[in-house]
């Protein structure tokens, strides 16, 4: 919806190797000092980076503070959100639009360290696509946030089937050919790791440090869990059905008409061998449940027109390819997208 301003990615110069996404929302306070933290959080791993500071619709100094960062150093870019659209969008902004070969993300408010980015990166680079931090020991109050954040991560990690104990650790380090299939809506930017994982990404995790926030105020309270809760089952639904929907709703219809066939069949047997009633709240059952079950298999062709429109109107392939060998080149999108965008790797 909100205009593009310039098209992601789009800059000849050569790729960075790292770029850090920073999602801003009213952190003036914390500004400089994360600013400073950053820049001794890359120096040991050489020039080749980019700050990427995405404002999301602040209201405080932040901008102004942003805006003189950016002239003064070449490694800041900075996008500015209309509006406070959220940390999800802000992130998934900043992941748009980086250009570095890894990606990392953390928090403005510096209660993640900017001195762990190293051993993130080295974490990575030992053949991981995914390194995902670990506050183990986590400065934020128990009964409103660690509590729920465990029983959480718990239940993240039951349906998901990839074990983390922190989702919710905005520091992490991916590589940039995990990014071609996520698409990020809610508060999703946790699932991260497990919608990669899904893709066939090695997925690991660090203990990372962890901070009490020193200046600015945490925006979120308990009712972010049920939205995480509420977003683990869209999300559960989506990667297991979404290219077979029929399988889903054509087996509950099945179900239901199945129970239909057992309940006239029922009826008709105490009709004709016992002699009892044709008319019987079972007559009724039956009806409801051959509606439903027919029902349930139109919408299930329905999700499958759907599922067709979704994948081919973005030449979204239903596959992920880590990888090609030989010259053959491709007849698909895919094909050519994972030759281009992990040039490296194909070598
Ligand atoms: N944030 C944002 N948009 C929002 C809310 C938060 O960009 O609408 C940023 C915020 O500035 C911070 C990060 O997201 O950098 C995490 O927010 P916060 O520290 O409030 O969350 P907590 O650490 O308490 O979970
Ligand atoms: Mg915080």
């Amino acid at each position: 919806m909100p205009p593009t301003v310039s098209a992601p990615n789009s800059s000849m110069e050569p790729r960075p190797n790292l770029s850090l996404v920073v999602p801003i929302y009213n952190e003036a306070e914390n500004l400089p000092r994360l600013y400073e933290r950053l820049r001794e959080g890359v120096a040991p791993m050489g020039d080749s980076y980019e700050m990427l500071f995405v404002d999301d619709g602040s209201k405080d100094d932040g901008p102004a503070i942003l805006r003189s960062l950016a002239a003064s150093d070449p490694h800041v870019r900075v996008l500015f959100f209309k509006t406070n659209f959220g940390q999800t969008a802000a992130l998934s902004a900043g992941i748009d639009h980086a250009r570095g070969r890894v990606i990392v993300t953390l928090d403005a408010d510096l209660q993640n360290d900017p001195l762990d980015i190293p051993m993130l990166v080295r974490t990575l680079d030992e053949g991981h696509d995914v390194v995902s931090g670990w506050r183990r020991d986590r400065q934020d109050s128990a009964v409103s946030r660690t509590l729920p954040s465990n029983i959480a991560n718990w239940l993240i990690s039951r349906v998901t089937g990839l074990p983390l104990h922190d989702y919710g650790c905005t520091l992490k380090a991916y590589r940039r050919e995990v990014f071609e299939e996520v698409r990020l809506y809610g508060e999703m930017h946790r699932f991260i790791p497990a919608y990669a994982f899904w893709a066939g990404a090695r997925v690991t995790e660090v203990v990372v440090r962890h901070h009490p926030r020193v200046a600015g105020s945490s925006k979120y309270g308990l009712s972010r869990t049920v939205k995480v809760v509420l977003d683990l089952l869209t999300m559960t639904f989506l990667h297991s059905y979404s290219t077979k929907p029929l399988y889903v709703f054509g087996g509950f219809g099945g179900l239901f008409l199945g129970l239909a066939g057992l309940s006239a069949a029922f009826v008709a047997i105490r009709r004709l061998l016992l002699h009892g009633d044709w008319m019987s709240p079972l007559i009724l059952i039956t009806a409801v449940l051959v509606i439903a079950g027919i029902q349930f298999i139109l919408m299930g062709l329905l999700a499958e027109i759907l599922v067709r429109t979704y994948h081919e109107s973005q030449g979204k392939p239903t596959y992920a390819l880590r990888e090609i060998l030989g010259a053959a080149e491709p007849n698909g999108p895919s094909a050519s997208r994972v030759a281009e965008s992990c040039p490296g790797e194909a070598a």
